[in-house]
């Protein structure tokens, strides 16, 4: 039976690191500051918005949260994000996706200054992920995917890491960041989609397979090799008659199936869920420690 790979304690521990951080700036008189915004009233996304808002004050960061009604017109979301970006108290912008049909997300994210773009969306933040410059965003659910590994002492130099999905949000920036040179990088990276041939040969050639396409427990038993590492992005509502809500979440693996042939895996939820949020709130701090002139790493 495979290890569980830990999210809730990885992300108190960097909660933990955080908080000395935070102090530490507060004795200097600075104080990160997040804004989230959310356009619209769809339900997953009010209880993330409400989540990292809910952290930002657990942790003592300035945290400014704008409920903006669905109707909200292309011209006054990029009015807000202006407002934001001139903001001295606001280190990080977030614009909770995805937003209403009538909204150009592309253009709101390119209207962000790039120095407060803590999702890691804006073009710039991409190419310096490509780039390798670590002043930088990099997108939030790669990085704690990464960091979740690194906690866990998993090896990554040198293994063969196969991605499944190639999101802007996961897939592609976590197959650039594994196979940067550095710590909890350096691997051999292989990304699959819903056009790659012989998928199960890929996927089962895997030291570390990272599954991210947003379909219930769509990796099985098979796919995996005996003693891969498993790390499951996907969060999936399935009807459940017996759960309060009437759904609960399941991850893009079928988990006890999996766990029985990986030597780690990681839970949903309790994986790499907590991991985002808690690398959204790393990012604003670098994004404050950036702005006041310092070098992160
Ligand atoms: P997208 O829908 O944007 O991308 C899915 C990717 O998976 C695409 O590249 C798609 O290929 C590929 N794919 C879909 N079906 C198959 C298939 N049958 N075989 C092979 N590849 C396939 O999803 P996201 O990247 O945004 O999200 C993925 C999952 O991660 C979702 O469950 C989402 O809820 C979850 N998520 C979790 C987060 C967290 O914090 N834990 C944060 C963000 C997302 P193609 O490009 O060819 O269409």
């Amino acid at each position: 039976m495979a290890k569980i790979i830990d999210g809730r304690a990885t992300a108190e521990s960097v909660y933990a690191g955080l908080r000395s951080e935070i102090a530490e700036l507060k004795t200097r008189g600075l104080t990160p500051g997040l804004a989230v915004v959310l356009v619209g009233e769809d339900p997953a996304s009010r209880s993330y918005v409400r989540s990292k808002d809910k952290m930002c004050r657990e942790l003592g960061l300035h945290s400014v949260k704008l409920e903006l009604p669905a109707a909200t017109t292309q011209r006054e979301l990029l009015g807000c994000v202006d407002e934001l970006n001139r903001d001295r108290a606001i280190h990080g912008i977030l614009v909770q996706s995805p937003p209403p049909g009538h909204i150009d997300e592309a253009a709101i994210i390119r209207a962000l200054d790039p120095e407060k773009d803590v999702d890691g969306f804006h073009p710039l933040n991409v190419a310096k992920l490509a780039l390798g410059d670590p002043t930088g965003f990099v997108p939030c659910t790669p990085l704690g995917c990464q960091r979740l590994l690194a906690e866990a002492g998993i090896v990554v130099r040198g293994s063969h890491v196969v991605v499944l999905g190639r999101s802007m949000i996961v897939g592609k920036p976590l197959a650039l960041l594994l196979m940067q040179k550095g710590a909890a990088a350096d691997a051999t990276v292989t990304v699959v989609h819903s056009q790659s041939r012989d998928l199960v040969a890929i996927t089962r050639s895997a030291d570390i397979l990272i599954a991210a396409i947003g379909r219930a427990q769509f990796v099985r038993g098979e796919h995996v090799r005996d003693g891969a590492v498993v790390v499951d992005v996907g969060i999936n509502r399935i009807d459940d008659a017996n759960a309060s809500r009437g759904y609960r979440l399941v991850g893009d693996v079928a988990f006890e199936e999996v766990a029985e042939k990986a030597s780690a895996i990681t839970p949903v939820p309790g994986g790499v869920g907590p991991m985002t949020i808690a690398m959204l709130m790393a990012n604003t701090v670098k994004a404050c420690r950036l702005r006041n002139g310092e070098r992160t790493a």
